[in-house]
């Protein structure tokens, strides 16, 4: 029952339900946690769940608001390709994972708290992910059952902001990246997924938080320099320096805040920001304003789950659908 009982409604046709309960409407339920018809058909696809169909879904908590589902479960029926994606209510990722054991579940998405727990609990992990210390995806290999651990939020970070530079200097075969001055503001998970993307790449990374002693203690595991807020707003990077801001100031319903005053930002070429609610965010028009290059965080999130999706399939994924629905979601 509730949210946690969720998944045993969404797989009841996989093993062998006869049925399983939905509401006709939102706020309609006969018991706690019943999913409406609409979104068993249409996000869902409950028809198609057969005892074949392989296993997916977010491992989080919360979940509920998640659009992972959503974007998963349409590419798997645009390709054809049998699998189901759930909302998993995690407490215990350890727990969840050796409970969950089985080929049937062949893959998983990570989100908060559990992207740091889930890295232990992997049989390999991913160089860079290892060194960022988070994994956001999780794949069962299919030849022994072992689980594969990545963080695809690094790449779809780094790689939007390569395409934003690429929009400035056209490409040079080498990654626009390399040599420049990467500021990236925060420390938590966004935060060292997106410095260790940028050290990978070849720049001089500076971290700026809240709080200084995880700033530096980021800066010290990856040779970079910390600065505390205060600084920042007086910090004078080189020429063609990136801002990128990976704290959660600016998201909704806060949409009027904004993590750095708009003088600063005349010394950036490009300023990315992580929040993608809203996709265009204070920080990212005052940027505009200034004549920087801007990419949102709506990026990084398409671009996480379409590499997500060719992990868990094998398969590219239809990246303008996933695109489409994630806008039309936000
Ligand atoms: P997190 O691990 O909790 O880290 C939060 C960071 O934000 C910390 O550095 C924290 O500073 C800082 N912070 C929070 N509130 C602040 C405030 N009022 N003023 C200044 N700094 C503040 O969270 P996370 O997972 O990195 O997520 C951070 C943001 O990135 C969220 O908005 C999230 O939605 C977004 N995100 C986007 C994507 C995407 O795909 N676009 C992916 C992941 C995350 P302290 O250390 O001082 O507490």
């Amino acid at each position: 029952m509730g949210q946690y009982g969720l998944i045993s409604r969404l797989l009841s046709p996989k093993y062998g339900g006869f049925l399983t309960f939905g509401s006709l409407a939102s706020g309609k339920e006969s018991a706690s946690g019943q999913p409406t018809l609409s979104d068993l058909n249409n996000i869902y696809g409950l028809r198609r769940i057969n005892r074949q169909t392989k296993v997916y879904g977010l491992i989080g908590k919360p979940v509920g608001h998640s659009k992972s589902p959503l974007i998963h479960n349409a590419a798997f029926r645009e390709i054809g390709y049998d699998g189901i994606y759930v909302p998993f209510l995690v407490d215990n990722v350890k727990d969840f994972l050796d409970t969950y054991n089985t080929p049937d579940f062949a893959g998983f998405s990570v989100t908060i708290p559990h992207k740091e727990a889930a890295l232990k609990c992997c049989d390999e992990v991913d160089p860079l992910a290892k060194a960022i210390g988070a994994v956001n995806t999780i794949v069962r290999r299919k030849s022994d059952g072992k689980l594969i651990g990545y963080n695809t939020d690094c790449g779809g970070a780094i790689s939007a902001i390569e395409d934003g530079l690429v929009g400035i200097t056209g490409s040079t075969g080498e990654s626009p990246l390399k040599g420049r001055c990467f500021v990236v503001i925060g420390a938590g998970g966004a935060g060292k997924a997106l410095a260790y993307g940028a050290r990978d790449k070849g720049c001089k990374v500076f971290i700026a938080n809240r709080n200084y002693d995880r700033a530096k203690l980021l800066a010290d595991s990856l040779g970079g320099e910390a600065l505390s807020l205060e600084q920042l707003n007086t910090f004078q990077p080189p020429r063609g320096a990136i801002l990128a801001n990976t704290t959660s100031v600016g998201m909704h319903p806060n949409i009027s805040e904004t993590p750095l005053a708009k003088d600063a930002l005349r010394n950036y070429s490009l300023v990315f920001d992580a929040v993608y609610t809203p996709i265009n965010t204070r920080l990212l028009r005052e940027a505009e304003e200034c004549g920087a290059v801007i990419v949102s965080g709506f990026e990084m999130f398409a671009r996480q789950a379409i590499q997500q999706f060719l992990h868990f399939t094998g398969v590219g994924a239809p990246e303008q659908l996933m695109r489409d629905i994630l806008v039309r979601s936000l």
